[in-house]
């Protein structure tokens, strides 16, 4: 089937690292103008794993021209051609996904769980569906002849390196699009592996080209003439600015930024469920997740034996090598991403609100955060409002429905809410007074490609995934 894995083994020798890679540009791995490099550092042992070829103004430009160069015969072929090329590269990753599962968890830090269970078939399953629907767009209910833009410029942030490429690729190739991707300076090596792949394919030379790089070469790409459609996902601040670069152009914008979503706990939730949904919204890879179920909010009389069970749960996770099937949290996926939470975690104490771990030794090298619950938490705290995007849950109360949507919508954010309860009638009523692009109800953390994803407010605007993903590449 479409969602089948090879199970990962936890031996990193299952994946060829090689001691540097280039830029892919128009086919090649080639060099970057400047020959300037930097290195993909393992984060749960500070490891150096590869020296990547760092892109510049020069690359961006040869990489925009080489898509341009390409869009003319890949946006002509027909659908079902384009399709073809879809469809085998999803045989290859899944033929490929254990060495990426390895590759992905030392490259990031998650665990391979995860990458086994979760990011590898789901970046699978988005190349299969959007394979699908390459020869029906004209069935999209777009019109009879629905256009792709023409060059896309995609950046992408480091927790989830290879979904967020397939969330981005899939739907502009299918579309009939050229891509130029950069991933984040701290997770380059899936995307270099994944432009293998496309070699592997035999994709039409310029169609997908990747250049790892820092910040410069994403503005620089964003800035580029010749980019049609630019496509981010990272913090709100960067997309902020990619918005104001990308006001007063021809191109079309989506953005995919932070969040601060609310888990919503009524007295009559089934508590066991409740907690398992809980920790994985919040503890899936270590919390570095845009949709992160970051804010508890429970009902004021089952409070304290939700908290107590919660508790004895996070007493049971493991932490440690991510390359452990048996590992629940991982490693931070930075020194700074550490810094950030470590900051954020010191402001929540100063002003007052209480903090708990479980005992859980850490790790001497690489860069580790136990678990982490804050209780007296009020909705003047920073930690209740900032995302913090590390494994930290601030707890809230509420007594009634009514406030319970008032303090989940009471943020700058929009992106994602759970409802816990066994009343069918207020999870209607509740998810439609919340302003989030997603509301899960008695679950937690689920994707699926075929389900549009994106925020509300200053979470960003337009949607990937789905039928709606089809439309951020299509002029109508
Ligand atoms: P970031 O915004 O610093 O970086 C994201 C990407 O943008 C990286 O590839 C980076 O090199 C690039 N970049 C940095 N400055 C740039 C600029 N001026 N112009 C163009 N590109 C630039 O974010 P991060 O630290 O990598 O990721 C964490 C943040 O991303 C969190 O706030 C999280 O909520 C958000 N995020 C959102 C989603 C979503 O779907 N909404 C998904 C993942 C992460």
């Amino acid at each position: 089937s479409a969602f089948e894995y090879a199970p990962a083994p936890e031996s990193r020798s299952i994946v060829d690292i090689a001691p540097s890679y280039g830029l892919f540009i128009d086919g090649e791995f080639t060099e970057a103008a400047e020959g300037r490099v930097f290195k993909s550092v393992s984060p749960s042992t500070e490891e150096v794993l590869s020296e990547v070829a760092q892109a510049g103004e020069a690359d961006v430009d040869r990489a925009v021209k080489a898509a341009r160069k390409a869009f003319e015969k890949w946006s002509a072929l027909p659908g079902s051609e384009r399709a073809k090329y879809l469809f085998r590269i999803a045989r290859i990753i899944q033929e490929r996904s254990r060495e990426l599962a390895v590759l992905e968890t030392l490259d990031n830090g998650k665990p391979i769980r995860e990458t086994r269970d979760a990011d590898l078939p789901l970046v699978a399953a988005h190349f299969f569906y959007y394979a699908g629907w390459a020869d029906k767009l004209e069935h999209a209910g777009f019109g009879a002849n629905p256009r792709p833009l023409g060059v896309a410029g995609q950046v992408i942030p480091w927790n989830f390196p290879l979904l967020m490429l397939a969330w981005k690729i899939a739907p502009a190739l299918a579309t009939g699009n050229t891509v130029v991707l950069k991933p984040a300076e701290t997770t380059p090596l899936s995307a270099l592996f994944f432009a293998d792949i496309c070699r592997q394919a035999g994709l039409p030379k310029g169609v997908v080209n990747i250049l790892p790089g820092y910040g410069d070469a994403g503005a620089a790409l964003v800035a580029h003439p010749d980019v049609d459609k630019v496509a981010f996902t990272g913090s709100t601040a960067v997309g902020k600015e990619i918005a104001r670069t990308v006001a007063g152009t021809r191109k079309k914008l989506t953005l995919e930024l932070g969040g601060k979503g609310a888990n919503i706990v009524f007295d009559d939730a089934p508590v066991d469920q409740a907690v398992e949904g809980i920790v994985n919204g919040i503890f899936f890879n270590q919390g570095q997740v845009c949709c992160a179920g970051s804010r508890l909010l429970v009902q004021e009389s089952i409070h304290e034996e939700l908290l107590d069970s919660l508790k004895r749960r996070l007493s049971t996770l493991r932490l440690g090598d991510p390359l452990d099937k048996n590992t629940d949290i991982g490693a931070i996926n930075s020194e700074e991403q550490l810094s950030r939470i470590t900051s954020l975690v010191e402001q929540g104490e100063a002003e007052g609100a209480e903090r708990w771990s479980p005992a859980c030794e850490l790790p001497s090298t690489g860069y580790w955060f136990a678990p982490t619950l804050f209780t007296n938490v009020t909705q003047a705290h920073t930690i209740a409002r900032d995302e913090i995007f590390g494994p930290v849950l601030s707890v809230l109360t509420f007594r009634t429905p009514d406030e319970a949507v008032a303090k989940a919508n009471n943020t700058p954010y929009g992106l994602s809410a759970g409802i816990w309860t066994e009343k069918g009638s207020r999870i209607l009523a509740v998810a439609s007074k919340l302003r989030a692009g997603v509301v899960w109800s008695n679950t937690f953390n689920k994707f699926d490609p075929t389900s549009p994803f994106g925020g509300y407010k200053e979470s960003g605007f337009g949607r990937e995934g789905g039928r709606h993903g089809l439309e951020a590449y299509l002029d109508v």
